[in-house]
């Protein structure tokens, strides 16, 4: 009993009469922790020779290759690992438990059927105590091994190979490009890393996990991934064709008409186009080429107001005498101002539509007597007063040179004349001026 308080310290052996005989020394010093079940020394010895049987125990320790060890292993299978010492198995076991408890979220303990004995194995083959966590990893159902990608620091997947997250990544790199495509960038902070997860957590293979890098996520509008995008991008535009004005005297005022139609140009542009994850946020053009240049269209722009405007509009509405003309006069020393034309004839001289329009009066109307206004649009309206007799009424369609009433003397009037008014926008006109 000359190792009794601590390890076995591990020698190599010169030949296997001394390992036989240290055999015997560690068969009674060998103890399982306090807290696991104890192992009972049948056990233990069936555990090391279990551990010696594949190897040619001879040639190997003759050799000094080998070294005498602990195997770690579950009851009848091949040992998992070899160990120098206990302690090894005790802290691989205790970081076993405390990370398969992190990462299901409840406690775990790690099987009593693994067990130690003696064993005899390579040098080489002998682990550390983060070896032989590694190892004893593998062998929890609960957990498994997978490489995970995160995007700044966030996981956003697992797949079971390196190249499998690669491969995703490429994908969706591609997904975003065209062939217009100049440049592809991730934005975020990746890393991909061996981990372990719960076994119930599914694995992606590329393809769906570059589908779930490149849909958004719920809390935010964007994919998790941000990928940055600048593309070339060739197009032709038409150019509109720009309307040029041009005053015309012989149109009515704000009236317009086009003298020449345009037509709309082409030009070839190309811009730059950045992309965040295929939305596009800023653009830049780089080169414009007219292809044809646009036709202007013409378009003149009536000027003519009052009786500029109504020259060639108006005929003369009956015909007589002209016993007062537009305008200011003195009758006994006082002035008045007139404000239409009169036109003197016997009672019953046809009074004919000055221009065609509408009648919107066609009755007596105080010192106007019978009269009747025809609404020729444009703004002009006429007035004829004083008839004896209204041969349209309300409402009436009329052309120009239709009879719509006869001269009289009604209203204030000193004798059988027509009393003629042209207006543009509500305007006094000069009649004589309107006319030919
Ligand atoms: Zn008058």
């Amino acid at each position: 009993m000359h190792h009794s308080n601590r390890p076995y310290p591990m020698e190599d052996l010169s030949g296997p009469e001394e390992f036989f005989c240290q055999l015997a020394d560690l068969e009674a010093e060998f103890q399982r922790p306090p807290h696991r079940r104890p192992v009972r020394k049948k056990t233990l010895l069936a555990g090391a020779l279990a551990g010696l049987t594949g190897l040619s125990v001879l040639g190997a320790v003759a050799a000094s290759t080998c070294t005498l060890c602990y195997a770690v292993s579950s009851q009848g299978d091949p040992p998992l690992a070899y160990v120098q010492g206990e302690l090894a198995y005790t802290q691989a076991v205790s970081q076993v438990e405390e990370q398969v408890s992190q990462i299901l979220h409840t406690e775990y303990n790690y099987p009593e059927e693994t067990q130690v004995a003696l064993a005899i194995a390579p040098k080489e083959s002998v682990q550390s105590a983060e070896e032989l966590t590694a190892s004893l990893m593998e062998t929890v159902p609960q957990v498994q091994e997978a490489w995970v990608l995160t995007v700044d620091g966030v996981a956003a997947g697992a797949c079971s190979t390196q190249e499998e997250v690669e491969q995703a990544l490429t994908l969706v790199k591609e997904g975003y490009s065209n062939q217009n495509t100049k440049s592809v960038t991730v934005c975020n902070e990746i890393d991909i890393h061996l981990d372990y997860l719960p076994a119930e957590d599914d694995l992606y293979d590329a393809e769906t996990l570059a589908g779930a890098l490149m849909l958004p996520t719920e809390e935010e509008e964007e994919p998790l991934l941000t990928v940055e995008t600048v593309e070339e991008v060739t197009y032709t535009q038409s150019i509109p064709a720009p309307t040029q004005e041009q005053a015309d005297p012989t149109l009515l005022l704000n009236q317009r008409e086009t003298m020449q139609e345009g037509t709309d140009g082409l030009e070839e542009r190309t811009d730059r186009v950045t992309r965040r994850c295929g939305v596009e946020t800023s653009r830049e053009n780089l080169s414009v080429d007219v292809l044809t240049e646009p036709i202007p269209q013409r378009i003149a722009v009536g000027t003519a107001q009052g009786v500029e405007a109504a020259r060639g509009r108006f005929l003369w509405p009956t015909i007589g005498q002209i016993t007062s003309p537009f305008g200011y006069r003195t009758i006994f020393g006082s002035t008045s101002f007139h404000r239409g034309l009169d036109i003197a004839n016997v009672t019953g001289t046809d009074i004919l539509a000055s221009a065609g329009g509408t009648v919107t009066w066609a009755g007596a109307k105080g010192t106007y007597g019978n009269l009747i206004i025809l609404d020729h649009g444009n703004g002009f309206t006429t007035y004829y007063a004083h008839c004896s007799q209204l041969l349209v009424t309300e409402g009436d369609t009329v052309s120009q040179g239709e009879k719509i009433a006869l001269m009289g003397s009604t209203g204030r009037s000193t004798g059988s004349h027509l009393h003629f008014e042209v207006r543009w926008q509500d305007d006094l006109l000069d009649p004589q001026k309107c006319l030919p």
